[in-house]
């Protein structure tokens, strides 16, 4: 595709506009509905979708070269990374569970991690079109991590979860989520 996109377009007709370069990575499928949202104002990912500018650019060069994807968030969404304390350890946490030196990984963990300043859910705070495309995302890069949410946990729980386990922080106020009132919190529908 060689003309800009056009952001007054609706989500599906920018979807349709980035897809029409075929690729055999199942990320190109998940990042196109985040970013055909991204463009519709819909999710929190903010300038240069939570990447670094050079990541960024890498993305767009590989998946989407000539689609004139915008830098800006077009939704004006400013995140504040500095009141996000446990970004390292989030970012460390994924690494930890994905393939090492693959930069579409990378950008993955990148998004993912931008997306857990939101307030929403995960998929929702990510632009994704529906939580089963973020635990198939999270699923294909992170298996080992994704298959310990074997309550199916809401993901962004549960990767806070991870996080505190680590540091031997157990802060839930029950000996265990099934005695806990704050139960449907935690494990409740997530539509
Ligand atoms: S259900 Fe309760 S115990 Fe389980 S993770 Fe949630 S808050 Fe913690």
């Amino acid at each position: 595709m060689s003309a800009a996109l056009q952001l007054h377009d609706d989500r599906e007709q920018i979807y349709s506009r980035l897809t029409s370069k075929p690729t055999a990575s199942p990320n190109y499928e998940w990042l196109t509905c985040m970013i055909a949202s991204w463009c519709v104002g819909q999710g929190v990912l903010p300038d240069y979708l939570g990447l670094e500018s050079g990541q960024f650019n890498e993305l767009k060069e590989h998946f989407f070269p000539g689609c004139g994807l915008p830098e800006q968030a077009p939704s004006g969404s400013k995140l504040d990374f500095n009141r996000m304390l446990e970004k390292d350890d989030l970012v460390n946490l994924l690494k930890q569970f994905s393939e090492p030196d693959n930069p579409e990984t990378d950008w993955i963990i990148s998004i993912i991690v931008a997306g857990c300043l939101g307030s929403d859910h995960l998929w929702q705070d990510l632009g994704l079109w529906s939580r089963s495309q973020l635990s198939a995302m999270l699923q294909y890069n992170f298996p080992e991590l994704a298959a310990k949410n074997d309550k199916d946990m809401k993901w962004k729980k549960f990767l806070y979860k991870q996080l505190c386990e680590a540091e031997g922080l157990y802060l839930c106020r029950a000996p265990s989520c099934n005695v806990c009132i704050d139960y449907p919190k935690c494990y409740g529908p997530e539509e």
